[in-house]
């Protein structure tokens, strides 16, 4: 690619994904073409991140907000791809960029498939998220007691030391020490350590500060259903497990015990999925990419059309939308950077175009998006709200306010 010749992409999703796409394939001299769900950019860095982490988020919205600025990149908030926004799949692939980057993240929520999952008082772990992040000022936990439900045991967690000192406060030591004796036999019948647990434990240093909520663990518990009265949460019908040893993998096994957790919320945070109904090849929970990415690891990049045998040519995903839930913002980076890099070898082997034929697939959407009656927010007016959100805190004397609704914003936006 020559300075005066260029390729033109869209990328869809605005979330860290997309952002470091967008400035990897600026930096190469694209044109690129932003376009987004939700009408800030950012997407769980703005969303998911928890909302006292302010540093973090701050360091994250400048990176972003350089991003947004270069001059080559286009960005569109309030515009969902897929069936149920103003552009569906087809309508964007048909406007003729060199590439169409899917970086939207990981929207399905995962269920376990048991009865009384979808009630009301039962929730996925990532609405609870965005309920907080949209409510400033968070004050203080307000639950009386957590109770983390778990198939497996204490030798399987999934979270790290760091990531347990956001909760330290509110961890019941005690009655954590009570659980591994309670589960002791089922440890040592798996050939797991008890003591070493209550050894980690001894060692763990006390908060400082006690939280008013209280955390606790039922571990070798696989819930079979929440239990309702009068249409409202009153438990968590659970079946005692028993850890099993597959080669390197312990799996939990139902020991027929059945046996019920009072509680009136449920909040399941078993993962997430893609979202199925963009309208992108989809199968068990992700978007299909090429097969053999043993071989080339652009592949694992590349959208697959299963029913035709061949790739989407124009068509790639990176970050949570190519692996749902994995890892930190970080990850998300790298695994977009990576994908560019594949991406850019692509587009190297097809032709360039000048400056303003690489405009000719924006303007194509802007039309599209005029005609299905969206209301696309540029960046330009990002920065309109976001100073007014400033202004509001200034005055409420918080550290941070959000509008919580788009009806809000586009009203500001339209003042
Ligand atoms: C509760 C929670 C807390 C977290 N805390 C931390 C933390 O403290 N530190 C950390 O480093 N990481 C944290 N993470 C992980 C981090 O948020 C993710 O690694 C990262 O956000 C994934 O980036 P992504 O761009 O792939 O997806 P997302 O951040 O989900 O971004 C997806 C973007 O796509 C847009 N989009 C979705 N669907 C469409 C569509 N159909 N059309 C157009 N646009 C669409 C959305 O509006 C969004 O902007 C947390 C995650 C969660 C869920």
């Amino acid at each position: 690619m020559t300075e005066s010749t260029t390729h033109a992409v869209a990328v869809v999703g605005a979330g860290p994904a997309g952002l470091f796409a967008t400035r990897a394939l600026a930096a190469a001299g694209c044109r690129v073409l932003l376009l987004n769900r939700d009408i800030k950019p950012g997407g769980l860095a703005e969303y998911g991140i928890f909302l006292n982490k302010y540093k973090m988020k701050g360091g994250l919205r400048r990176q972003f907000s350089k991003i947004l600025t270069d001059p080559r990149v286009t960005y569109l908030g309030h515009v969902a791809v897929g069936e149920s926004g103003p552009l569906s799949v087809p309508a964007l692939r048909a406007a003729g960029f060199d590439a169409v980057v899917f970086a939207i993240g990981a929207q399905g929520t995962k269920y376990l498939g048991i009865e009384g999952e979808r009630l009301p008082g039962v929730y996925h772990a990532k609405d609870l998220v965005y309920h907080y992040n949209r409510l400033p000022p968070f004050s203080d936990c307000e639950c009386e007691e957590i109770i983390a439900v778990a198939r497996r045991g204490p030798h399987e967690k999934a979270y790290d030391d760091r990531e347990f000192e956001d909760v330290e406060d509110a961890f019941d030591r005690e009655a954590y020490r009570r659980e591994v004796e309670r589960i002791r036999p089922r440890l040592e019948a798996a050939g797991q350590s008890a003591d070493e647990l209550l050894k980690a434990l001894a060692a763990r240093p006390e908060a400082e500060d006690r939280c008013r909520a209280r955390l606790t663990f039922r571990f070798l518990a696989s819930p079979q259903r929440v239990i309702t009265e009068g249409g409202r949460v009153v438990g968590l019908e659970i079946e005692e497990t028993r850890l099993e040893r597959k080669g390197e993998r312990i799996s939990a096994v139902g020991t027929g015990e059945i046996s019920r957790i009072p509680c009136d919320t449920v909040v399941f945070a078993v993962g997430d999925r893609v979202d199925e109904s963009v309208g992108l090849p989809y199968r068990e929970g992700l978007y299909v990419t090429a097969p053999g990415a043993e071989q080339d690891p652009a592949a694992a990049y590349q959208v697959w059309d299963p029913s035709q045998g061949q790739p989407l040519a124009d068509v790639f995903v990176v970050g949570w939308a190519r692996r749902a839930s994995d890892g930190v913002v970080g990850r998300a980076r790298l695994d977009a950077e990576t994908g560019i890099k594949h991406i850019l070898k692509v587009l190297g082997s097809r032709p360039t175009r000048a400056p303003a034929e690489a405009e000719r697939p924006v303007t194509a959407i802007m039309h599209e998006l005029g005609k299905a009656g969206a209301r696309p927010v540029t960046y330009e007016e990002v920065l309109r709200i976001e100073a007014a959100e400033r202004e509001r805190a200034r005055r409420d004397g918080v550290e941070e306010f959000k509008f919580a609704s788009d009806e809000e914003m586009l009203a500001l936006l339209s003042s």
